[in-house]
């Protein structure tokens, strides 16, 4: 065992890490950015990558869109465009459950990673869900015509006398 493994941040770093040449690999496959899944997948896993790395914000995106649910070890967002070195097949479990990245943490995100999701596993559906998939991510502003109404409510007709 590599002496810096028993230090936790450094450990979960290296594991992290470890994740990268397969990415690479598939990335420039074609499984990768030749096919219209491939290229779906990789923008999915940046965009995770991103969100992720602020765990705060990612926690406001899951409530902002109603997660719900929990992992049912389906094993799914493990081989999502590659297959995790960490994951094991035999059990169908993360081997680093413990000291997995905040992408594995925090997963689904919003409701694309589903979407991204059910492309490895078609038969089965996720455990987690979210209630409010199309609910916008910014206020819609109102059309103009309705925005005048609000504001200006309308006067009562004037008496004849
Ligand atoms: S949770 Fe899955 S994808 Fe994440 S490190 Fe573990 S095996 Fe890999």
């Amino acid at each position: 065992m590599r002496w810096f493994l028993k230090f936790g941040p450094l450990r979960r770093a290296w594991l992290n890490l470890e994740r990268f040449p397969p990415f690479f690999r598939v990335v420039f496959s074609r499984d990768g950015l030749v096919s219209a899944e491939g290229r779906q997948l990789i923008f999915g896993k940046c965009r995770r990558i991103l969100i992720s790395s602020v765990p705060p914000l990612a926690r406001l995106l899951q409530k902002h869109y109603g997660i719900e649910g929990s992992c049912d070890s389906c094993g799914a967002s493990c081989n999502l465009l590659f297959q995790c070195p960490h994951w094991d097949t035999k059990t169908r479990l993360c081997s680093v459950y413990d000291d997995r990245p905040n992408i594995c943490r925090l997963f689904p995100i919003t409701p694309a990673d589903i979407r991204d999701r059910d492309l490895v596993n078609r038969k089965v559906g996720c455990n987690f869900a979210f209630t409010q998939p199309d609910r916008p991510l910014l206020p819609v502003p109102l059309p103009l015509a309705e925005r005048r109404g609000r504001a200006m409510p309308a006067l009562p007709p004037r008496s004849s006398s």
